[in-house]
């Protein structure tokens, strides 16, 4: 009977190798680029935030299996929800990765329910300090380019 390393590993290697939300986006929407040069990762997003919702999301780049099937998983998770949810998630997958994400001055942690679904695939990276950047590189580019679409 396969266990759960098993069946994480299948969902790492199954965006790795149908990854979601491929492509890209034309203006106005957000774009971000982030590199972990530690593994020679790169990641494009690309966000349309219509009011308080992530409408859209495209990912692009290219990396080790780790970096590509975290932003697949990223691009799933945050399509479709508001920005809010999305913070509230990126704070919850750093927590698993050990990461305390900083809060700007005078500002609180949200507190919305997220639900981390195929992301707990990823736990396991926590006990490979190296790969942590390789997980995290998605969300801190999500972050750039969630800052560049609320700052309009
Ligand atoms: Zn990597």
């Amino acid at each position: 009977m396969p266990g759960l390393e098993d069946l994480y590993r299948e969902i790492i290697l199954d965006h790795y190798r149908t990854p979601r939300n491929r492509g890209e986006l034309p203006p106005p929407a957000a774009h971000a680029v982030g590199h972990n040069p530690l593994c020679g990762d790169e990641i494009d997003v690309y966000l349309q935030v219509d009011g308080d919702t992530i409408t859209d999301v495209k990912v692009g780049g290219q990396g080790c299996s780790i970096s590509q099937s975290s932003a697949s998983m990223m691009s799933q998770a945050v399509k479709g929800r508001s920005v809010t949810e999305v913070r509230a998630l990126v704070r919850r997958f750093k927590g698993m990765m050990s990461i305390e994400e900083e809060l700007p001055e005078g500002e609180r942690a949200p507190e919305v329910e997220v639900k981390l679904g195929d992301l707990e695939a990823l736990q396991g990276v926590v006990k490979f300090p190296v790969r942590i950047k390789c997980a995290t590189l998605a969300w801190n580019t999500l972050i750039e380019a969630l800052a560049e679409a609320t700052s309009a």
